[in-house]
């Protein structure tokens, strides 16, 4: 089917049409139709399937009629959980409108918001934007109540992240009658109930199955010992010559510790968390778009939102800490249609992370080991040791096997040495006092 079946009007077709897109995927032949029939579509959708253009291109077709400026109103409403996935959005919006006349703002954190303020006085037809920030525009005047098109992308991640009180406040300021398009990679409970609130009567769209993979993405486990992981992830890199990689890690502090390890392979690498400005983690996506960075390390919270094309690989170098997030992860590789390779690096820790991950995707994920880098058998999870040891009443095998004597062990075998010491000579005493002193002290209360 070609996109002229679907209804769209000519500046929209030459605008896809110089952007590469001969056919439309498959969630784009569902919900265009229905979006340019009015209706409100509760769409599960996954990233890399053109869910963006699925729901911008109908939206930019419902609202081309433009007024002058002085009368221009918000008609339509896009809200994203992130500021790098509304720069994206709104870039796409750029593009499928570029030979028409509407006028799209964005409104994200970490900008001027006087500058926002002053832009939206321009006359703006369309806003992308993320929860918080439009809600403080909603509390300094914004109006909205000539929206016609409410849309949520990545429903669950904004769900996730803690905005559906800010989601709550800005449903009642729409008029009454407006179409509400509501896009959700998973199809967990709390977007369910909101959607009850959100969506009247709407068709359902499940582009692919529930909280699956994209087709296309080869999924793989290699199994490794936790210390080891940043040395298997630099041989991989290095030894299979990955053009291009994203890494996954679950927090901010081992995304920066891995990138130290990663520079002393000589490894180029870019990091993008929470904590780096805006400005600061653009700069770092372009370096790695441009292919001067070769590796990106980057926590859950900025992987939404990353588009980048042709991306081959993508390193889960921890699981994440939310089964649904392997998802959003996984999906920035194999995009529209491309083949694609994610790769999770599993220490003993994260064997039952996986199973959940498996539970949630409904398949299995092959486990394998890289030659060098095979678990240690003798290393086992320290949880697991302890209850075993606490049902056995043992003192922890770890423990006696080290190979460094502990702490009371070390305080024993100084005093018995002293012991024999002064049997052999009265001087000796003198040969190990700071142990003697250190309990001293140790035991004294402060
Ligand atoms: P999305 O799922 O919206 O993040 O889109 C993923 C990527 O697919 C983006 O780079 C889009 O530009 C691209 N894309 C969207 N629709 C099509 C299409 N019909 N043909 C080719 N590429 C597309």
């Amino acid at each position: 089917m070609s996109f002229e079946k679907l209804g769209l009007i000519k500046p929209l077709l030459g605008a896809i049409k110089e952007l590469g897109y001969h056919e439309p995927t498959s969630i784009q032949k569902r919900a265009i139709p229905l979006v340019l029939a009015k209706e409100d579509i509760f769409a599960t959708a996954q990233t890399g399937t053109g869910k963006t253009a699925a729901f911008a291109l109908p939206l930019l077709q419902r609202l081309r009629n433009t007024t002058a400026t002085e009368d221009r109103a918000v008609r339509g409403v896009i809200l994203s959980p992130t500021r790098e996935l509304s720069i994206q959005i709104f870039d796409d919006i750029q593009n499928y409108s570029k030979h028409m006349h509407l006028q799209c703002a964005i409104l994200v954190g970490g900008k001027d918001l006087e500058a926002q303020q002053r832009s939206l006085k321009s006359g703006i037809d369309i806003i992308i934007a993320t929860p918080g920030r439009l809600m403080e525009h909603v509390d300094k005047g914004l109006n909205l109540s000539k929206v016609e098109i409410f849309v949520l992308d990545e429903a669950d991640r904004m769900l996730d992240m803690g905005f559906a009180k800010e989601i709550r406040k800005i449903h009642p300021i729409l008029p009454k009658r407006h179409q509400t398009l509501l896009f959700s990679a998973t199809y967990s409970d709390k977007v369910r109930k909101i959607s009850k609130l959100l969506l009247t009567k709407p068709t359902f769209i499940e582009s692919s199955k529930r909280n699956s993979t994209v087709d296309t993405i080869n999924q793989l486990a290699y199994m490794v010992d936790t210390a080891r992981k940043a040395e298997l992830l630099a041989y991989l890199i290095g030894s299979r010559n990955y053009p291009q990689v994203l890494v996954f890690t679950r927090t901010k502090v081992s995304a920066d510790a891995l990138v130290e390890e990663l520079k002393k392979d000589g490894l180029k690498c870019g990091v993008i968390h929470g904590d780096k400005t805006q400005a600061n983690r653009l700069k770092t996506l372009n370096a790695f778009k441009e292919g001067k960075i070769k590796v990106l390390v980057a926590t859950d919270i900025a992987s939404r939102g990353l588009d980048i094309e042709e991306l081959p690989y993508v390193i889960n170098y921890e699981l994440p800490s939310v089964a649904e997030d392997y998802i959003h992860r996984v999906g920035r590789t194999g995009r529209a249609g491309r083949n694609g390779e994610a790769i999770s690096l599993l220490d003993i820790y994260e064997k039952y992370d996986i199973k959940e991950i498996e539970r949630v995707i409904g398949m299995k994920i092959p486990k394998e080991t890289v030659a060098g880098f095979e678990p240690d058998p003798t290393i086992r999870r320290a949880d697991e040791e302890e209850k075993k040891l606490k049902s056995e009443h043992k003192k922890p095998e770890a423990q006696r096997a080290s190979k460094k004597t502990s702490k009371p062990e070390l305080k024993r075998a100084v005093k018995k040495d002293v012991k024999k010491a002064e049997k052999k000579s009265p001087t000796a005493k003198k040969a190990a006092p700071t142990a003697k002193k250190r309990k001293v002290t140790k035991r004294s209360p402060k």
